[in-house]
């Protein structure tokens, strides 16, 4: 099958989160069971393709083709969205533009695809295009539309006054369309016109047609309940595998997994943290931004610290950069925080912690408590979307500490919880090595996407039988 892979992100080329690890890995999975993959994302700032031409770069690795679209004034900027907490103002133009040029290089490049994958509110416009200026066009008949969603809360909304720009017709500026209460919504819109709809695990897939976690479009995504499902993402077990990892202090195995605690004193002494092995060491890896619990977990410190230690590695809104660091001065020795963008040090933090904090208040997937898992560290998490999907609690024979109402009273209670079990090292290491077997893997998570390709790709055929 030939596939176009579009977003705004992919790593190793960039990344901010889980999108970027998603677009990085699922594209080289699909391209190992032998699926043509081109991706596409914008060529940003320190991104360096093998090859440059007019308005592309390109670099081929691990059986992917990788095009980086060129527009050096949107987009050779130090950020990819943002200007610290500042939305750039000219997103919108950045990213109309990057969806109307993917489909046409895909012309240029005489690549006609039969599933055009995109990702998120940056890539959502493609679905627009191909339903409207593309509509006639016979190089993009038989092509697929596919939309992951991997965050419902970023929507990409816009002033309407910029509408002119999409070069959309007017008539689809509506209720039934692109408008979400007077703005342009570019994510409503890949919603409705994308042909099929996903998102990253079952449980939020349900949860975001409901009020409470539908961020204002649940009732458009229950009106296409029929063509959305959820799929679980993986992580990339090579780069995230304790026996080959070359950023952390020691390598360790399931059998060799005491030397766990070598990386433990290692990164306690690095972050400034007193150093003993003995003191449940709680690491966390995240954006800060009020999806990921920062609020509950800073009403906890009071009474779970210094009885046990929180390394934080972040980067996110200014306010919590502000709030953090004044919590780090104030538990100096039990708390550490380091803010910025880290792959050495978010390696050593799942290495080296006991227990892996994610307390979000909503999860689409989540991929630390996986990355956790690899690393024989137990996930704290709150029952909500991928976490729910993905760890249950040692009461019931899981590998992690689950609460299941998002308050500081049950974060505190389940730390607790999570430091008496600690204290047990025969059946904390057990557990330890049980985790470190539970691989989530990209295969399995690419066969189901190809799945998902195959009876999209057919169902439009059907249709199309029909309407003929
Ligand atoms: P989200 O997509 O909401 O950010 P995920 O759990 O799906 O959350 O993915 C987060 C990914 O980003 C993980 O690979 C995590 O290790 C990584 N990450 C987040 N913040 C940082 C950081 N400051 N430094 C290094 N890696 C980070």
């Amino acid at each position: 099958m030939k596939i176009a892979f579009c977003s705004s992100e992919s790593y190793p080329f960039a990344k901010t989160g889980g999108l970027g690890d998603v677009a990085g890995a699922l594209p080289v999975s699909l391209a190992k069971q032998h699926h043509q993959v081109k991706v596409f994302i914008p060529f940003y700032k320190g991104i360096k393709p093998k090859k440059i031409f007019d308005n592309y770069g390109y670099t081929k690795q691990s059986g992917v083709e990788f095009y980086f679209i060129k527009n050096d004034h949107y987009f050779q900027r130090d950020g990819y969205y943002q200007d610290g907490d500042c939305d750039y103002s000219d997103n919108l133009e950045r990213f109309t533009f990057f969806n109307k040029k993917v489909l046409e290089l895909l012309k240029e490049l005489d690549f006609s695809p039969k599933i055009i994958h995109c990702n998120d509110w940056q890539t959502s416009l493609i679905s627009v295009y191909l339903k409207t200026a593309y509509s006639g066009d016979n190089f993009f008949k038989d092509a697929v539309s596919v939309l992951t969603i991997h965050n419902l809360a970023y929507q990409g909304l816009f002033n309407k006054d910029k509408y002119h720009f999409l070069g959309i017709p007017g008539q689809y500026f509506g209720i039934d369309g692109l408008e979400y209460y007077g703005q342009i919504s570019f994510l409503k819109a890949g919603i409705l016109f994308s042909d099929v709809v996903n998102t990253v695990s079952p449980t939020y897939a349900k949860q975001i047609q409901n009020k409470e976690y539908g961020c204002g479009l649940g009732g458009v995504l229950k009106r296409r309940r029929g063509s959305l499902s959820g799929i679980l993402n993986a992580i990339d077990n090579k780069i995230w595998n304790p026996k080959t990892d070359n950023l952390i202090y020691k390598k360790y195995s399931k059998i060799t997994i005491a030397e766990k605690a070598i990386n433990k004193c290692k990164i306690q002494k690095d972050l400034g943290l007193k150093v003993d092995k003995n003191i449940l060491l709680l690491g966390m890896v995240s954006r800060l931004t009020e999806q990921k619990g920062l609020d509950i977990l800073s009403q906890s410190l009071d009474k779970v610290l210094p009885g046990c230690q929180i390394a934080i590695l972040g980067v996110g809104d200014q306010a919590y950069h502000r709030s953090l660091k004044k919590s780090a001065k104030k538990y100096k020795g039990s708390m550490a925080v380091t803010l910025k963008f880290d792959e050495e040090l978010a390696h050593r933090i799942y290495a080296g912690s006991d227990v892996f904090l994610v307390p979000s208040r909503f999860e689409p997937c989540g991929l630390s408590q996986m990355i956790s898992y690899r690393y024989g560290t137990l996930p704290i998490v709150h029952e909500t979307g991928g976490l729910a999907d993905t760890v249950s609690d040692i009461k019931e024979g899981g590998m992690g500490f689950v609460f299941s109402d998002y308050s500081a009273q049950d974060l505190i209670f389940t730390i607790e919880r999570a430091r008496a079990y600690f204290q047990n090292k025969k059946k904390w290491y057990a557990t330890a090595k049980r985790a470190m077997s539970n691989v989530f893997s990209w295969e399995t998570t690419a066969k189901r996407y190809i799945d998902m390709y195959k009876s999209a790709a057919l169902n439009k055929t059907k249709c199309e039988r029909m309407t003929v």
